[in-house]
Protein backbone atom coordinates (compact mmCIF):
# COMPACT_ATOMS: atom_id res chain seq x y z
CA UNK A 1 0.00 0.00 0.00
CA UNK A 2 1.54 3.44 -0.75
CA UNK A 3 1.79 5.75 2.17
CA UNK A 4 0.14 9.08 1.05
CA UNK A 5 0.59 12.24 3.84
CA UNK A 6 -1.44 15.04 3.75
CA UNK A 7 -0.08 18.33 5.55
CA UNK A 8 -2.92 20.47 5.98
CA UNK A 9 -6.85 19.72 6.50
CA UNK A 10 -8.10 22.69 4.88
CA UNK A 11 -10.33 23.10 1.99
CA UNK A 12 -7.30 21.08 -0.16
CA UNK A 13 -6.40 18.62 2.64
CA UNK A 14 -9.93 17.74 3.76
CA UNK A 15 -11.17 17.75 -0.06
CA UNK A 16 -7.98 15.70 -1.15
CA UNK A 17 -8.65 12.88 1.86
CA UNK A 18 -12.29 12.36 1.13
CA UNK A 19 -11.70 11.55 -2.70
CA UNK A 20 -9.05 9.28 -1.84
CA UNK A 21 -10.73 7.78 0.84
CA UNK A 22 -14.04 7.31 -1.86
CA UNK A 23 -11.78 5.82 -5.24
CA UNK A 24 -8.67 3.89 -3.85
CA UNK A 25 -9.36 3.47 0.14
CA UNK A 26 -8.16 -0.24 -0.97
CA UNK A 27 -4.92 1.29 -2.56
CA UNK A 28 -3.71 3.99 -0.52
CA UNK A 29 -3.23 4.54 3.30
CA UNK A 30 -3.63 8.36 3.66
CA UNK A 31 -1.90 10.41 7.18
CA UNK A 32 -3.88 13.53 7.06
CA UNK A 33 -1.96 16.12 9.87
CA UNK A 34 -3.14 19.02 11.44
CA UNK A 35 -2.19 21.58 14.08
CA UNK A 36 -5.86 22.28 14.49
CA UNK A 37 -8.37 20.49 16.32
CA UNK A 38 -11.12 21.39 14.09
CA UNK A 39 -11.87 23.12 10.88
CA UNK A 40 -13.59 25.99 10.09
CA UNK A 41 -14.60 27.14 7.06
CA UNK A 42 -13.18 30.88 5.81
CA UNK A 43 -16.53 32.40 5.33
CA UNK A 44 -17.96 31.85 8.78
CA UNK A 45 -15.48 34.52 9.91
CA UNK A 46 -17.88 36.80 8.84
CA UNK A 47 -20.57 35.33 10.92
CA UNK A 48 -18.12 35.75 13.74
CA UNK A 49 -17.45 39.24 13.43
CA UNK A 50 -21.17 39.92 12.70
CA UNK A 51 -22.78 38.00 15.80
CA UNK A 52 -24.87 36.04 13.96
CA UNK A 53 -22.48 32.62 15.30
CA UNK A 54 -19.91 31.66 17.90
CA UNK A 55 -16.92 30.41 17.14
CA UNK A 56 -17.23 26.79 18.90
CA UNK A 57 -20.65 26.78 16.86
CA UNK A 58 -19.02 27.03 13.03
CA UNK A 59 -16.20 24.27 14.15
CA UNK A 60 -16.45 21.33 12.89
CA UNK A 61 -14.18 18.46 15.05
CA UNK A 62 -11.48 16.24 13.46
CA UNK A 63 -12.82 13.64 15.14
CA UNK A 64 -15.78 13.31 13.30
CA UNK A 65 -13.22 12.56 10.15
CA UNK A 66 -14.71 9.74 9.76
CA UNK A 67 -12.99 8.12 6.01
CA UNK A 68 -12.08 4.59 5.25
CA UNK A 69 -8.39 4.51 4.88
CA UNK A 70 -7.68 8.10 6.24
CA UNK A 71 -6.42 8.69 9.58
CA UNK A 72 -6.29 11.75 10.79
CA UNK A 73 -3.39 13.24 13.37
CA UNK A 74 -3.62 16.80 15.23
CA UNK A 75 0.24 17.27 15.54
CA UNK A 76 2.52 20.71 14.64
CA UNK A 77 4.33 19.70 11.41
CA UNK A 78 8.06 20.92 12.32
CA UNK A 79 9.77 20.42 9.36
CA UNK A 80 9.74 18.80 5.39
CA UNK A 81 11.95 17.28 3.59
CA UNK A 82 10.49 17.64 -0.08
CA UNK A 83 13.35 15.27 -1.24
CA UNK A 84 13.03 12.56 1.02
CA UNK A 85 9.44 13.15 1.21
CA UNK A 86 10.00 13.07 5.22
CA UNK A 87 8.03 15.02 7.51
CA UNK A 88 8.91 15.60 11.22
CA UNK A 89 6.13 17.12 13.59
CA UNK A 90 6.11 18.09 17.49
CA UNK A 91 5.02 13.97 17.92
CA UNK A 92 6.59 12.08 15.53
CA UNK A 93 8.26 11.64 12.10
CA UNK A 94 6.70 10.13 8.80
CA UNK A 95 7.67 9.04 5.36
CA UNK A 96 5.20 9.70 2.69
CA UNK A 97 5.64 7.26 -0.81
CA UNK A 98 3.67 10.93 -1.80
CA UNK A 99 3.33 13.99 -0.21
CA UNK A 100 0.62 16.71 -0.29
CA UNK A 101 1.56 19.65 1.19
CA UNK A 102 -1.29 21.90 1.71
CA UNK A 103 -1.23 24.07 4.67
CA UNK A 104 -2.34 27.33 3.43
CA UNK A 105 -1.62 30.53 3.96
CA UNK A 106 -0.67 32.30 7.47
CA UNK A 107 -0.94 36.26 8.12
CA UNK A 108 2.21 38.60 8.96
CA UNK A 109 0.82 40.98 11.53
CA UNK A 110 3.82 42.33 11.96
CA UNK A 111 5.12 42.95 8.97
CA UNK A 112 2.68 46.48 9.55
CA UNK A 113 3.94 48.47 12.08
CA UNK A 114 1.43 49.56 14.44
CA UNK A 115 -1.21 47.17 13.23
CA UNK A 116 -0.63 44.93 16.38
CA UNK A 117 -1.16 47.26 18.73
CA UNK A 118 -3.63 50.09 16.96
CA UNK A 119 -5.77 47.98 13.68
CA UNK A 120 -8.51 45.14 14.16
CA UNK A 121 -8.93 42.24 11.83
CA UNK A 122 -11.31 39.83 10.81
CA UNK A 123 -9.05 36.88 8.85
CA UNK A 124 -8.19 35.12 11.79
CA UNK A 125 -10.91 33.85 14.46
CA UNK A 126 -9.59 35.28 17.26
CA UNK A 127 -9.68 38.59 15.18
CA UNK A 128 -12.91 38.14 14.49
CA UNK A 129 -13.99 38.16 17.90
CA UNK A 130 -11.74 40.72 19.06
CA UNK A 131 -12.98 43.56 16.78
CA UNK A 132 -17.00 42.03 17.56
CA UNK A 133 -16.21 42.50 20.84
CA UNK A 134 -14.10 45.38 21.51
CA UNK A 135 -13.97 47.58 18.48
CA UNK A 136 -17.49 47.43 16.78
CA UNK A 137 -19.84 48.11 20.03
CA UNK A 138 -17.12 51.27 21.04
CA UNK A 139 -17.56 52.65 17.69
CA UNK A 140 -19.92 55.66 17.61
CA UNK A 141 -18.64 57.02 13.94
CA UNK A 142 -15.80 58.99 12.45
CA UNK A 143 -13.77 57.55 10.23
CA UNK A 144 -13.32 53.69 8.88
CA UNK A 145 -10.35 52.66 7.28
CA UNK A 146 -10.12 49.14 5.65
CA UNK A 147 -6.68 48.28 4.56
CA UNK A 148 -5.44 45.56 1.94
CA UNK A 149 -2.17 45.57 3.61
CA UNK A 150 -0.51 43.22 0.91
CA UNK A 151 -0.81 40.94 -1.81
CA UNK A 152 -1.72 38.28 -2.63
CA UNK A 153 -4.53 37.73 0.17
CA UNK A 154 -7.13 34.94 0.33
CA UNK A 155 -10.69 35.33 -0.90
CA UNK A 156 -10.38 38.73 -2.64
CA UNK A 157 -14.15 39.60 -2.20
CA UNK A 158 -14.10 39.42 1.48
CA UNK A 159 -12.57 42.85 2.39
CA UNK A 160 -15.94 44.34 0.59
CA UNK A 161 -17.99 41.66 2.10
CA UNK A 162 -16.97 42.84 5.41
CA UNK A 163 -17.36 46.72 4.20
CA UNK A 164 -20.60 45.63 2.82
CA UNK A 165 -21.83 43.83 5.88
CA UNK A 166 -20.06 47.32 8.94
CA UNK A 167 -22.27 49.17 6.19
CA UNK A 168 -25.36 47.33 7.10
CA UNK A 169 -24.50 46.98 10.86
CA UNK A 170 -24.16 51.08 11.43
CA UNK A 171 -27.45 51.59 9.28
CA UNK A 172 -29.06 49.65 11.71
CA UNK A 173 -27.27 51.32 14.81
CA UNK A 174 -28.29 55.07 13.38
CA UNK A 175 -24.41 55.71 12.78
CA UNK A 176 -23.74 55.54 9.28
CA UNK A 177 -24.62 59.21 8.68
CA UNK A 178 -21.82 59.89 11.52
CA UNK A 179 -19.53 57.81 9.66
CA UNK A 180 -17.08 58.14 6.49
CA UNK A 181 -16.00 54.33 5.29
CA UNK A 182 -12.89 53.96 3.42
CA UNK A 183 -11.06 50.82 1.63
CA UNK A 184 -7.17 50.87 0.84
CA UNK A 185 -6.02 48.34 -1.32
CA UNK A 186 -2.70 48.20 -3.63
CA UNK A 187 -4.74 46.95 -6.54
CA UNK A 188 -5.85 49.62 -9.17
CA UNK A 189 -9.42 48.19 -8.93
CA UNK A 190 -11.32 46.12 -6.57
CA UNK A 191 -11.59 42.34 -7.43
CA UNK A 192 -9.45 42.76 -10.58
CA UNK A 193 -10.50 39.56 -12.02
CA UNK A 194 -11.65 40.86 -15.04
CA UNK A 195 -12.71 45.08 -15.25
CA UNK A 196 -16.30 44.16 -15.30
CA UNK A 197 -15.88 42.47 -11.97
CA UNK A 198 -14.22 45.37 -10.91
CA UNK A 199 -17.12 47.75 -11.98
CA UNK A 200 -19.67 45.94 -10.07
CA UNK A 201 -17.64 46.42 -7.05
CA UNK A 202 -16.79 50.01 -7.37
CA UNK A 203 -20.57 50.29 -7.98
CA UNK A 204 -21.31 48.43 -4.84
CA UNK A 205 -19.24 51.08 -2.90
CA UNK A 206 -20.23 54.05 -4.25
CA UNK A 207 -24.12 53.04 -3.76
CA UNK A 208 -22.99 52.46 0.12
CA UNK A 209 -21.07 55.72 -0.18
CA UNK A 210 -18.05 53.95 0.45
CA UNK A 211 -14.33 55.19 -0.96
CA UNK A 212 -12.15 52.92 -2.59
CA UNK A 213 -8.66 54.03 -2.56
CA UNK A 214 -6.74 52.02 -5.66
CA UNK A 215 -2.78 52.02 -5.77
CA UNK A 216 -2.60 52.83 -2.24
CA UNK A 217 -1.11 51.02 1.00
CA UNK A 218 -0.66 51.08 4.47
CA UNK A 219 2.15 50.10 5.60
CA UNK A 220 2.10 51.22 9.02
CA UNK A 221 0.00 52.78 11.68
CA UNK A 222 0.87 55.81 14.23
CA UNK A 223 -0.91 54.28 16.84
CA UNK A 224 -0.95 57.32 19.34
CA UNK A 225 -2.34 60.08 16.53
CA UNK A 226 -4.41 57.39 15.21
CA UNK A 227 -3.31 57.94 11.66
CA UNK A 228 -2.51 55.54 8.69
CA UNK A 229 0.98 55.69 6.73
CA UNK A 230 0.32 55.13 3.30
CA UNK A 231 3.54 54.30 0.97
CA UNK A 232 3.72 57.68 -0.77
CA UNK A 233 4.06 58.93 3.34
CA UNK A 234 0.22 60.60 3.22
CA UNK A 235 -1.30 60.31 6.40
CA UNK A 236 -5.14 59.26 6.67
CA UNK A 237 -6.73 59.56 10.06
CA UNK A 238 -8.69 56.95 11.13
CA UNK A 239 -10.90 56.23 14.37
CA UNK A 240 -11.16 52.52 13.39
CA UNK A 241 -8.85 50.95 11.69
CA UNK A 242 -8.99 47.26 10.12
CA UNK A 243 -6.48 45.45 8.06
CA UNK A 244 -6.21 42.57 5.61
CA UNK A 245 -2.92 40.98 7.07
CA UNK A 246 -0.13 40.47 5.02
CA UNK A 247 -0.01 36.98 4.01
CA UNK A 248 2.84 34.61 3.35
CA UNK A 249 3.60 30.51 3.58
CA UNK A 250 3.43 29.17 6.72
CA UNK A 251 6.92 29.04 8.66
CA UNK A 252 7.44 25.26 8.13
CA UNK A 253 7.16 25.89 4.64
CA UNK A 254 9.23 28.66 3.67
CA UNK A 255 12.01 26.24 5.88
CA UNK A 256 11.42 23.66 3.50
CA UNK A 257 12.79 24.97 0.66
CA UNK A 258 10.00 24.41 -1.60
CA UNK A 259 8.79 28.28 -1.20
CA UNK A 260 11.80 30.16 -2.48
CA UNK A 261 10.16 32.55 -4.89
CA UNK A 262 7.59 33.09 -1.38
CA UNK A 263 5.01 30.56 -2.31
CA UNK A 264 5.40 26.85 -3.52
CA UNK A 265 6.28 26.36 -7.32
CA UNK A 266 3.81 24.09 -9.44
CA UNK A 267 3.24 22.61 -12.36
CA UNK A 268 -0.10 24.70 -13.31
CA UNK A 269 -1.83 22.27 -14.82
CA UNK A 270 -0.78 18.77 -12.23
CA UNK A 271 0.36 21.33 -9.03
CA UNK A 272 3.36 18.72 -8.83
CA UNK A 273 6.18 20.30 -7.35
CA UNK A 274 9.85 20.42 -8.40
CA UNK A 275 10.46 17.67 -5.96
CA UNK A 276 9.58 13.74 -7.24
CA UNK A 277 6.11 12.74 -5.91
CA UNK A 278 5.54 16.07 -3.65
CA UNK A 279 2.65 17.61 -4.58
CA UNK A 280 1.34 21.35 -3.36
CA UNK A 281 -2.36 22.56 -2.96
CA UNK A 282 -4.11 25.55 -2.22
CA UNK A 283 -3.54 29.06 -0.77
CA UNK A 284 0.29 27.83 -0.30
CA UNK A 285 0.88 28.06 -3.83
CA UNK A 286 2.46 30.41 -6.88
CA UNK A 287 0.01 30.77 -9.64
CA UNK A 288 -1.35 33.23 -11.11
CA UNK A 289 -4.78 33.39 -9.30
CA UNK A 290 -7.06 34.24 -6.45
CA UNK A 291 -6.58 32.31 -3.67
CA UNK A 292 -9.63 31.06 -1.96
CA UNK A 293 -11.34 27.71 -0.89
CA UNK A 294 -13.14 26.46 -3.71
CA UNK A 295 -10.13 26.69 -6.00
CA UNK A 296 -8.40 25.30 -3.24
CA UNK A 297 -10.82 22.08 -3.32
CA UNK A 298 -10.86 21.77 -7.43
CA UNK A 299 -7.06 22.05 -7.47
CA UNK A 300 -6.98 18.93 -4.86
CA UNK A 301 -10.01 17.42 -7.06
CA UNK A 302 -6.68 17.53 -10.11
CA UNK A 303 -4.28 16.01 -7.87
CA UNK A 304 -6.51 12.51 -6.42
CA UNK A 305 -7.26 12.10 -9.92
CA UNK A 306 -3.38 12.53 -10.49
CA UNK A 307 -2.81 10.34 -7.60
CA UNK A 308 -4.80 7.36 -8.47
CA UNK A 309 -3.81 7.97 -12.65
CA UNK A 310 -0.16 7.28 -11.29
CA UNK A 311 -1.27 4.30 -9.15
CA UNK A 312 -3.07 2.72 -12.18
CA UNK A 313 -0.23 3.07 -14.59
CA UNK A 314 -2.27 6.13 -16.32
CA UNK A 315 -1.53 9.26 -17.06
CA UNK A 316 -3.97 12.81 -16.03
CA UNK A 317 -6.38 13.10 -18.58
CA UNK A 318 -7.13 16.19 -17.20
CA UNK A 319 -5.33 19.61 -16.10
CA UNK A 320 -5.96 22.23 -13.63
CA UNK A 321 -8.01 24.96 -14.64
CA UNK A 322 -8.59 27.60 -11.50
CA UNK A 323 -12.46 27.16 -11.67
CA UNK A 324 -14.57 28.10 -8.35
CA UNK A 325 -17.92 29.70 -7.84
CA UNK A 326 -17.36 32.18 -4.53
CA UNK A 327 -20.26 33.59 -2.61
CA UNK A 328 -20.53 36.83 -1.45
CA UNK A 329 -21.91 38.68 0.89
CA UNK A 330 -23.79 41.46 -0.32
CA UNK A 331 -25.44 42.53 2.97
CA UNK A 332 -29.15 42.32 4.01
CA UNK A 333 -29.01 38.72 3.96
CA UNK A 334 -28.35 38.16 0.00
CA UNK A 335 -25.19 36.47 -1.62
CA UNK A 336 -23.92 37.19 -4.71
CA UNK A 337 -21.79 34.49 -6.69
CA UNK A 338 -18.43 35.24 -8.46
CA UNK A 339 -18.41 32.28 -11.25
CA UNK A 340 -14.86 32.40 -12.13
CA UNK A 341 -11.76 30.19 -14.41
CA UNK A 342 -8.22 31.85 -14.11
CA UNK A 343 -6.71 29.31 -16.22
CA UNK A 344 -8.74 27.97 -18.71
CA UNK A 345 -8.36 30.16 -21.06
CA UNK A 346 -5.66 32.60 -22.68
CA UNK A 347 -7.24 35.08 -19.81
CA UNK A 348 -9.15 34.76 -16.48
CA UNK A 349 -12.95 35.33 -17.32
CA UNK A 350 -15.52 36.21 -13.72
CA UNK A 351 -19.01 36.49 -13.61
CA UNK A 352 -20.99 38.16 -10.82
CA UNK A 353 -24.73 36.24 -10.48
CA UNK A 354 -27.08 38.06 -8.23
CA UNK A 355 -26.99 38.78 -5.48
CA UNK A 356 -30.35 36.89 -4.30
CA UNK A 357 -32.21 34.86 -1.13
CA UNK A 358 -31.39 31.75 -3.97
CA UNK A 359 -27.60 32.54 -3.88
CA UNK A 360 -28.16 32.38 0.35
CA UNK A 361 -29.67 29.16 0.42
CA UNK A 362 -27.27 27.76 -2.15
CA UNK A 363 -24.10 28.64 -0.03
CA UNK A 364 -25.55 27.32 2.99
CA UNK A 365 -25.95 24.21 0.79
CA UNK A 366 -22.38 24.53 -0.30
CA UNK A 367 -21.62 24.75 3.28
CA UNK A 368 -23.42 21.95 4.17
CA UNK A 369 -22.63 19.63 1.28
CA UNK A 370 -18.61 19.68 2.24
CA UNK A 371 -19.03 19.17 5.85
CA UNK A 372 -20.78 16.00 5.24
CA UNK A 373 -18.61 14.54 2.04
CA UNK A 374 -15.62 15.65 4.16
CA UNK A 375 -16.46 14.04 7.63
CA UNK A 376 -19.00 11.88 7.04
CA UNK A 377 -18.29 7.85 6.58
C1 LIG B 1 -12.85 36.26 6.03
C2 LIG B 1 -12.63 35.17 5.02
C3 LIG B 1 -13.66 34.81 4.16
C4 LIG B 1 -13.46 33.83 3.21
N1 LIG B 1 -14.51 33.48 2.40
C5 LIG B 1 -14.33 32.52 1.46
C6 LIG B 1 -15.41 32.12 0.62
O1 LIG B 1 -16.54 32.63 0.73
N2 LIG B 1 -15.17 31.18 -0.32
C7 LIG B 1 -13.94 30.59 -0.46
O2 LIG B 1 -13.79 29.73 -1.32
N3 LIG B 1 -12.90 30.96 0.32
C8 LIG B 1 -13.06 31.88 1.28
N4 LIG B 1 -12.02 32.24 2.09
C9 LIG B 1 -10.68 31.70 1.82
C10 LIG B 1 -10.50 30.28 2.32
O3 LIG B 1 -10.78 30.18 3.69
C11 LIG B 1 -9.07 29.82 2.04
O4 LIG B 1 -8.68 30.21 0.76
C12 LIG B 1 -8.99 28.30 2.15
O5 LIG B 1 -9.18 27.93 3.49
C13 LIG B 1 -7.68 27.76 1.62
O6 LIG B 1 -7.63 26.38 1.77
P1 LIG B 1 -6.24 25.64 2.05
O7 LIG B 1 -6.59 24.21 2.22
O8 LIG B 1 -5.21 26.03 1.07
O9 LIG B 1 -5.73 26.25 3.44
P2 LIG B 1 -6.44 26.23 4.86
O10 LIG B 1 -7.89 25.96 4.74
O11 LIG B 1 -6.00 27.48 5.53
O12 LIG B 1 -5.78 24.97 5.58
C14 LIG B 1 -4.43 24.92 5.95
C15 LIG B 1 -4.31 24.07 7.18
O13 LIG B 1 -2.92 23.88 7.48
C16 LIG B 1 -2.77 23.84 8.88
N5 LIG B 1 -1.38 24.16 9.23
C17 LIG B 1 -0.66 25.25 8.88
N6 LIG B 1 0.59 25.15 9.39
C18 LIG B 1 0.66 23.99 10.08
C19 LIG B 1 1.69 23.32 10.80
N7 LIG B 1 2.93 23.83 10.94
N8 LIG B 1 1.40 22.12 11.36
C20 LIG B 1 0.16 21.56 11.22
N9 LIG B 1 -0.85 22.15 10.56
C21 LIG B 1 -0.60 23.35 9.98
C22 LIG B 1 -3.75 24.88 9.39
O14 LIG B 1 -4.10 24.60 10.74
C23 LIG B 1 -4.93 24.72 8.42
O15 LIG B 1 -5.94 23.89 8.94
C24 LIG B 1 -12.19 33.20 3.08
C25 LIG B 1 -11.16 33.55 3.96
C26 LIG B 1 -11.37 34.51 4.91
C27 LIG B 1 -10.25 34.85 5.85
Amino acid sequence: MKHVVILGAGFAGLELASRLSASVADEVRVTLIDQNDGFTFGFSKLDILFGSADAAAVRIPYRELAKPGVEFRQERITAIDPASRRVTTDAGEYDADILVVALGAEYDVAATPGFAEGGFEYYSIAGAERMRDEALPALKGGTILIGVLGQPYKCPTAPFEGAFLLHDQLVERGIREATEMRVIAPMAAPVPVTPEVSQRFLDELAARDIEYLGKNRVVELDVPVKEAVLENGERLPYDLFVGIPIHRVPAVVAESGLADNGWVAVDRDTLETPFPDVYAVGDCVSLPMAKAGVFAENAAGVVADGVVARLHGETLGRRYEGEGNCYLEFGSGRVAKVEANFLGGPSPTATVVGPSEDLAAEKAEFGSSRRKRWFGA
